[in-house]
């Protein structure tokens, strides 16, 4: 099997807020662009921060999406979520929340109440996968994805182990369900420890350092927080962990088709973008209590 390119390294750039409950460094399209993260949209990385104790929960206001998924994985700290569609719960250390927005919700993301009152150490990632243009209207869902639901696979050597989010490991797959193929994986390596990783050739593959720095084919140093986008001239990485370290592995394959994109709606053309924003602004979102 080929070697996989490394494309870039990004360190994570100025943090800005969203809301005022995250902190985030943007990576996609900060790194590049949409068409070329195909079909990872948006990543946005809130790095280790200490929220202080509050009794008013830190967040995002309700707020509209319309055709793509959000998909928050929660290292550090508890997010609670409720949308217009009747999804909703409580996203802790080592959970994913999968929410197909698709056709529309309106949703709002809050530091949880008791997390809040204590305060402590945050660290989350959010991405938006885009939907093919055949299920961007199709009715919206949520998968809570408890981090005992995920599949764990302990790599030999005492290396570490994977856990499938999305996707196969070695044919084993993992539980959120995907309208395009796409793996996701937490790759957690114990200091010296190594693994390869291999996915087709065409397919979108990146990284984040979540905890820990490693080496990438032997020879690149990929530090804590930073992103590592792959090139598509080989299927397979190496990655060897320097410290204990946590690495998201994002690996998808591009839909192809063309993004028409504006604030919290990506569509396809400049028309379903304008009929995106009407339907918002004449309640066809539903409603969603503030
Ligand atoms: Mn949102």
């Amino acid at each position: 099997m080929k070697t996989r390119s490394i494309e870039k390294v990004t360190p994570p750039g100025s943090p800005h807020f969203v809301g005022d409950g995250f902190r985030v460094h943007n990576f996609i399209p900060g790194t590049s662009t949409m068409k070329r993260m195909d079909p990872f949209i948006m990543m946005d990385y809130n790095s280790k921060f200490n929220f202080p104790p509050t009794d008013t929960p830190k967040g995002v206001g309700v707020h509209p999406h319309r055709g793509f998924e959000t998909v928050t994985i929660a290292y550090k700290g508890r997010v609670e979520h409720g949308d217009s569609a009747g999804g909703g719960g409580i996203i802790g250390e080592g959970d994913v929340q999968w929410m197909t927005a698709a056709s529309g919700v309106l949703h709002k993301e809050f530091h949880e109440t008791e997390w809040s009152k204590k305060g402590g150490e945050f660290q989350m990632v959010q991405l938006w996968v885009n939907l093919p243009a055949k299920d961007k209207m199709s009715p919206p869902k949520y998968q809570a994805i408890p981090n005992h639901e995920m599949l764990n696979i302990a790599l030999p050597n005492n290396a570490g182990e994977i856990e499938v989010i999305a996707g196969a490991y070695e044919g084993k797959k993992g539980p959120a369900s995907t309208f395009s193929p796409i793996n996701m994986y937490n790759v957690k390596l114990n200091k010296g420890g190594k693994t390869q990783l291999s996915f087709p050739v065409h397919y979108t593959t990146a990284l984040v350092m979540i905890e820990g720095d490693a080496i990438i084919n032997e020879s690149t140093d990929a530090l804590q927080d930073h992103f590592v986008m792959f090139g598509n001239d080989g299927e397979s990485f190496a990655i060897e962990a320097k410290s204990d370290a946590i690495i998201l592995v994002l690996s998808g394959e591009p839909l192809n088709e063309p993004i028409a994109a504006q604030g919290p709606f990506v569509m396809n053309t400049r028309e379903e973008l304008m009929e995106a924003f009407q339907d918002f602004n004449t309640g066809k979102f539903g409603y969603l209590e503030a």
